[in-house]
């Protein structure tokens, strides 16, 4: 069950701000609030979802080819292609997700610790 009022759906109706990376209609990137390396942004769908496996089970093709277009826009836009990056997205209890919004974790900037 989505919850509306979950920090990144106030941040999309605006409620409340953010650092702006990129938006577009079906997505916005912005700077996490404690970044976690020297580049930190988060990407997330405008399609009201909790999880990666919400997401892809209810949004339609467009949105998601959209969206992941979008995480690769970004991408360039940072240009961190060359040096690397690392995509991560945290599911459920167990995958120690927070924020109930399906959301990607851009981590790039420096040499990223290993998972564990
Ligand atoms: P999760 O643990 O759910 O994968 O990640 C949630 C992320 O959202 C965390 O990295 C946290 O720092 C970030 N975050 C939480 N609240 C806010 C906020 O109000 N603004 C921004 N920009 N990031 C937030």
């Amino acid at each position: 069950m989505y919850d509306e009022n979950n920090i990144f759906a106030k941040i999309l109706r605006k409620e409340i701000p953010c650092d702006k990376v990129h938006e577009d209609e079906f997505s916005l990137f912005f700077n996490d609030i404690s970044p976690q390396a020297r580049i930190h942004v988060l990407g997330i769908p405008k399609f009201p979802c909790t999880t990666f496996s919400d997401y892809l089970k209810n949004a339609d093709n467009e949105n998601i080819s959209s969206f992941f277009r979008s995480v690769q826009f970004v991408i360039d836009k940072l240009k961190i292609e060359e040096y690397g990056y690392r995509l991560i997205t945290n599911s459920g209890e167990d995958g120690g997700q927070e924020v109930p919004h399906f959301h990607i974790h851009i981590l790039a900037g420096e040499k990223i610790g290993k998972l564990r």
